[in-house]
């Protein structure tokens, strides 16, 4: 579980906030997606979350722990793992296994426990093949894989995606956007930071960010239903619902929600 209370965070004292007065529950084994246009906050809020940052005003608490209390941080860093942008930056080793084994080193987990969660999380993600390859020769896809292989090995309850898959290119998105899918089965609370609609199709829960505020939070079927809301806050409506809302209005027989290329085709041809 995380919730922020009443969360604001500045980066300088006269700035305007990046956060500002946000209040939110994710509940635990949830999926929820964080959208909203460049700088509305998103990165920061997920820096809090990890207590990366700390609030300038209000409170966040990862399970019961505040993030302001610092003999939790190891502790909080463990419970909500994070993955970045760009793989690169994420790989430390030049063995896949040493690359996973990292996190856990630092955690003091025993040398035959670490071996165990190798083997665990390498068959989760279906990279058993690629355990003693070096990370820098892998595809994107793969590497993006490697550094979730990395934060699971450290056994955490929620894992925060920060546009973990926008250098990717299409099909490494798909694998990264399946290996998500799989983790959240698992009973993985996912925090899923996105520009790109259709990965939040895929959510059981959307929230809106918009100059740091918390401006809309709903199902993601019933957010694009709202094309002019979404373009106030200057979000783009997925192309598969643009799409069946275009047949709608030409006067075929559609029903919403619709989730993806499938949903559609099977109202079509019946
Ligand atoms: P997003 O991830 O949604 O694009 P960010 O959280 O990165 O947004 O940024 C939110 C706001 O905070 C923006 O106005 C951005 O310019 C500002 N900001 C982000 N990082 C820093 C930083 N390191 N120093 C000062 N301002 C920052
Ligand atoms: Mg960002």
């Amino acid at each position: 579980m995380i919730r922020c209370e009443e969360l604001s965070f500045s980066y300088e004292e006269d700035a305007s906030p990046a956060i500002d007065e946000f209040s939110v529950e994710i509940e635990k084994g949830s999926f929820v997606a964080i959208i909203g246009h460049n700088g509305s906050g998103k990165s920061t809020l997920a820096r809090l979350i990890n207590a990366l940052y700390l609030p300038t005003k209000g409170d966040v608490y990862v399970g019961d722990m505040n993030t302001k209390d610092a003999t939790k941080l190891l502790d909080i860093r463990k419970t909500a793992g994070m993955i970045f942008q760009n793989p690169d930056n994420q790989i430390i080793a030049t063995v896949v296994e040493e690359d996973i084994a990292f996190g856990p080193e630092n955690l003091g987990v025993p040398r035959e426990e670490i071996g165990r969660r190798i083997d665990n999380v390498l068959k989760i993600l279906d990279m058993e093949d690629y355990r003693f390859r070096p990370p820098h020769m892998l595809s994107g896809g793969q590497k993006q894989r490697i550094a979730i292989a990395g934060v699971l090995a450290m056994e955490p309850e929620i894992i925060i995606f920060d546009e973990s898959t926008s250098m990717l290119d299409p099909s490494g998105r798909k694998e990264v956007m399946s290996t998500i899918h799989n983790l959240h089965s698992q009973g993985i609370t996912v925090v899923l930071i996105t520009h790109f609609m259709e990965e939040v199709l895929g959510a059981q829960r959307v929230l809106v960010l918009d100059k740091g505020r918390l401006a809309l939070d709903m199902k993601p079927a019933d957010l694009f239903m709202h094309v002019d809301l979404l373009k106030s806050y200057d979000l783009k409506v997925p192309e598969i619902i643009e799409l069946a809302m275009e047949l709608k209005k030409a006067g075929k027989k559609i029903e919403f929600p619709i989730y993806n290329e499938m949903d559609l085709v099977r109202q079509l041809c019946p």
